[in-house]
């Protein structure tokens, strides 16, 4: 990283510039992933759980989406979900790029799914 007043180069945690001593603001950058749950359902149907990093970040219910805030890099992704056949799925995307999708085919039962990585990009 590099001082944004004067220029030099820095450390990527440095708190002050080494040669002209401005505060460095490193506070992680933000960006987002939306989830969405689509598809037909019946059967039983119980929201889904999405985990991100280990953490329960969102609850979805049928033909719903939630906005999580997440810092920019990498992620590791899960579901955890009960419900009826295996037309139904999440996808999610980063707002920077509605091209990134996964989609997660479900079953029944409850089921954690296998961890995907997700790289939440800058604008
Ligand atoms: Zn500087």
């Amino acid at each position: 990283m590099f001082c944004n007043k004067c220029g030099e180069k820095l450390a990527d945690d440095a708190k002050f510039c080494t040669k002209c001593g401005t505060k460095i603001n490193n506070e992680p950058k933000m960006g987002s992933i939306v989830f969405r749950r689509i598809g037909q359902l019946y059967g039983a149907v119980a929201p889904i759980n999405v985990f991100v990093d280990g953490m329960q970040v969102a609850s979805i219910g049928t033909n719903q989406e939630v906005r999580v805030p997440l810092s920019i890099g990498a992620h590791q992704v899960s579901f955890n979900y009960w419900c009826g056949n295996n037309n139904q799925n999440i996808f999610y995307l980063t707002n920077q790029n509605p091209n990134i999708r996964i989609t997660v085919k479900l079953g029944y039962g409850v089921i954690t799914s296998d961890p995907k990585i997700v790289n939440v990009e800058n604008i």
